[in-house]
């Protein structure tokens, strides 16, 4: 319920937007000096903000308003015998003291937002609770942004316009904005025979989309790609642990049984439609034991499908076996976003493998190199380099690029680029002068529904791909992800083979000076005169001479590469 009763409902609603309009115009159009930026910021918000007819458009579910009506039926009496105040007037501020307020808020009232960031900022109102007691989202960022930082730093950083309720309690806390990240596509490119894509990576590296396109067009014109998942499962293991070492090795020769497997399985298969478990190894370390769960999640990524899952399963085998003790509900063997070999070689998420075979027309005319050249920069790189490097998984140019781009314009969770990325790359040189090139990713961890897929933007990127969301009632369930898992391993095919071509005639360096580097001039900020004179910190740490326009980025990096 709206307390306000005498105010009608349309002029309700149009002055409160009016104030949350004001309010914003505020927090992204005010100079605020350093010094007292706080102290400005809320002055400027009282200001405009807190007149007693304005703040009621604020005041919302509030029941039990009659204390609210008393304290203040003066204020409404001095309200009501001045003039209407126009929009943008400044009001005279109604002194409220922060006990007040405080004592409001804590009855849980609603308050201006300028009275929030009041207390906000002398720490008796808290960030986390902006979303849940102002009248919006947006107000709640914009509130947060000025407790967080002087109204200017904020000012680049967007955050109208953007659709709140899919983030709050499911992608993100504490929001100041979004940070924009550009999005390219690579395409079109041919997999397995269907309609040709193009797909979507969101990226800040200059050269990566146009790597990549020149490597769809050159599998594109040697007939498309095949991908293929070969294994499926995400994982979670618990790690238990009993008085002694013998109660572990019992625990794993009960789980073996396949009887004493169905049990678990039934366990976690009830926890979702969609969770299926397949596999459960467990591995001993003196009287500790890691189980790790492998099972199907469907369109979702799982790892809180998976969670929900295996932590039914393991209150079953608690009252099996009593004195377990579950020490954690991950144990690290999982593994999740930790670079592993355990994922290398059993897998985790999707398990894809991407090919094609390439004539050397194609090789000469699209990537101006040969089969045997790419074939020996691979033994090289890849190979020879990766074992002297003792990499994991990473036998490969650079499929995190494609990876963490593809990851971040569907909505994927980015830290799982670091199993999602691992990968064999593969070329070869064939007797009939083609080259065969492959890609293997053991464990590409994506889904089509849950986490920041639901956000709108990513949403769209996966529309793009006729894949968003759940799979079609005609397909089973996973079909969606299964295809984003393939589209990413093709891609990576694509940006391997252009990154090693570059490799072979050396225009690794030379592309990425033309479009990795921006010729804008960006930090042009000191001017000779303003640099300290007082001792530097560090010994590099020298003043550029020389005219104002010279003194940008460029003249100080360009040894970097
Ligand atoms: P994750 O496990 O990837 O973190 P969540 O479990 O949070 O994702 O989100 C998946 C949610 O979507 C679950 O509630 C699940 O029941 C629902 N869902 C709807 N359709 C599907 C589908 N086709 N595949 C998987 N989950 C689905």
């Amino acid at each position: 319920s709206c307390s306000m009763p005498d105010v009608a409902g349309e002029a309700k609603a149009s002055s409160n937007d009016d104030i949350i309009d004001k309010f914003r115009e505020l927090l992204t159009s005010s100079e605020s000096n350093p010094a007292n930026w706080k102290e400005r910021a809320e002055e400027l918000l009282r200001q405009s903000l807190v007149s007693r007819e304005r703040r009621t458009t604020f005041t919302f579910g509030d029941d039990d308003d009659s204390s609210e009506e008393s304290r203040d039926s003066s204020e409404m009496a001095a309200q009501a015998n001045s003039s209407k105040p126009q929009l943008g007037e400044v009001l005279p501020t109604l002194e409220r003291t922060i006990e007040e307020l405080e004592n409001d808020w804590n009855r849980g009232a609603d308050l201006l937002p300028g009275d929030v960031l009041r207390l906000l900022n002398r720490g008796k109102a808290k960030s986390r609770e902006l979303e849940g007691r102002l009248p919006d989202y947006e107000t709640a960022v914009a509130v947060r942004r000025a407790f967080v930082a002087p109204l200017d730093r904020l000012a680049k950083l967007p955050y109208t316009d953007y659709d709140y309720k899919f983030v709050t309690n499911a992608c993100c806390e504490n929001v100041v904005g979004y940070v924009p990240v550009p999005v390219g596509v690579a395409g079109p490119l041919k997999i397995n025979g269907e309609l040709p894509i193009y797909v979507p990576m969101a990226t800040t590296e200059g050269a990566l989309v146009a790597s990549t396109n020149r490597g769809c067009t050159a599998i594109m014109k040697s007939g498309g790609v095949s991908a293929h998942i070969y294994a499926e499962g995400m994982t979670r293991a618990p790690v238990v642990q009993f008085e002694r070492a013998h109660e572990a090795v019992k625990l794993k020769q009960w789980v073996d049984a396949p009887d004493n497997f169905a049990k678990l399985k039934s366990e976690f298969d009830a926890s979702s439609r969609f969770a299926k478990l397949d596999r459960l190894e467990v591995r001993l370390d003196g009287r500790q034991a890691h189980l790790r769960f492998t099972g199907k999640t469907g369109d979702a990524m799982g790892m809180n499908m998976i969670s929900k899952a295996t932590s039914q399963s393991m209150k079953f085998l608690q009252s099996v076996f009593p004195t377990m003790k579950v020490v954690a509900l991950s144990g690290n063997s999982c593994t999740d976003k930790k670079a592993a070999a355990i994922n290398w070689i059993s897998g985790r998420g999707r398990s894809v493998v991407a090919d094609c075979v390439l004539p050397a027309s194609v090789v000469k005319s699209v990537l101006k190199t040969t089969p045997a050249a790419l074939a020996e920069a691979a033994r090289a790189k890849l190979d020879s380099g990766s074992a002297a490097a003792g990499a994991i998984g990473g036998s490969n140019a650079h499929a995190a690029n494609i990876v963490a781009a593809v990851f971040i314009a569907t909505g994927q969770d980015a830290a799982q680029v670091v199993s999602s990325s691992m990968c064999a790359t593969r070329l070869e040189a064939l007797e009939c002068g083609s080259l065969y090139a492959s890609v293997t990713l053991p464990c590409v961890e994506c889904g089509t529904v849950g986490g920041g897929t639901v956000l709108p933007a990513q949403r769209s990127c996966l529309e793009m791909l006729g894949i968003a969301g759940p799979s079609p009632a005609t397909c089973a369930p996973g079909t969606n992800a299964a295809a984003l898992a393939q589209i990413i391993a093709a891609t990576v095919l694509a940006g391997e083979l252009s990154l090693m071509a570059a490799l072979c005639t050396d225009d690794l360096v030379s592309s990425h000076l033309k479009l990795n580097r921006s010729r804008l001039n960006l930090y042009e900020t000191q001017s000779a005169a303003s640099l300290p004179t007082v001792q530097l910190l560090h010994p590099n740490m020298q003043p550029i001479r020389g005219k104002s326009s010279d003194r940008t980025i460029k003249v100080n990096c360009s040894s970097i590469l």
